[in-house]
């Protein structure tokens, strides 16, 4: 096994998932899914505009280098990412300042989860300001059960106290993904990562194969403009 975006070849655990952190960048299977697409058909070409939320270290400096002065690497809270430059970005505050139709490529993994305004609206915004051709790639993580959605005010300890160190305000459920990000982009009714990727591909990459055939926080949704349901 060797990780996709650095080469490494050493895994270390994360909290009930054994062996799929890599030791050398920090990628973990929904990066490392990502940089499946991001070798292949979606590798982005020289000066390609390209917006990174939430900017995972080996996967940021694997776009950095391959885009170089179109990639931005953005996020609310830009302390957070001392291995790379990042600019402050507040979806819920300053998503309107997205061109229409200005970017080649979108990476956010494990961000909506964490939005304090109507992820929906966020979402289209994003998906508009795709290129026609333009390609957004994403995850959150889904958990079986319902979904949920909840928003309360408060400083950071209240909410804290409330949702937990995670502050995940919102929960994408199995039982109601079509329900909810189904209805504002376009997402396979069965989710099969084999379709698209060889198992031993996938083997390769260290992708665990419980990920494979079901839609789990690992799950890389990729979207166009034509994908814009909302
Ligand atoms: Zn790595």
């Amino acid at each position: 096994m060797r990780c996709n975006i650095c080469g490494g070849t050493a895994f270390v655990d994360m909290p009930k998932r054994p062996n799929v952190r890599c030791s050398t960048c920090g990628s973990l299977e929904r990066t490392r899914v990502a940089a499946l697409y991001l070798n292949g058909q979606d590798r982005p070409t020289q000066g390609a505009r390209i917006l990174h939320f939430a900017p995972e270290r080996g996967l940021s400096r694997l776009l950095r280098e391959t885009a170089g002065t179109g990639y931005r690497a953005v996020d609310i809270d830009p302390g957070l990412y001392p291995h790379t430059s990042v600019e402050r970005f507040d979806l819920c505050r300053d998503i309107g300042s997205l061109d229409v139709g200005s970017l080649d490529l979108i990476v956010h993994n494990h961000v909506l989860e964490h939005i304090e305004c109507n992820y929906s609206v966020v979402l289209t915004r994003l998906m508009r300001a795709l290129k026609p051709e333009g390609v957004m790639l994403f995850s959150v993580p889904i958990l079986p059960g319902a979904f949920t959605d909840e928003l309360i005010a408060g400083d950071r300890a209240t909410k804290l106290a409330h949702f937990g160190p995670s502050l995940h305000v919102r929960r994408f459920g199995r039982d109601h993904l079509q329900e909810t990000l189904g209805m504002v982009v376009r997402i396979p009714e069965r989710y099969d990562l084999t379709e698209r990727f060889a198992e031993d591909q996938l083997v390769e990459a260290n992708i665990p194969q419980h990920h494979w055939r079901t839609f789990t926080g690992a799950s890389i949704f990729r979207v166009t403009r034509q994908d814009l349901l909302a």
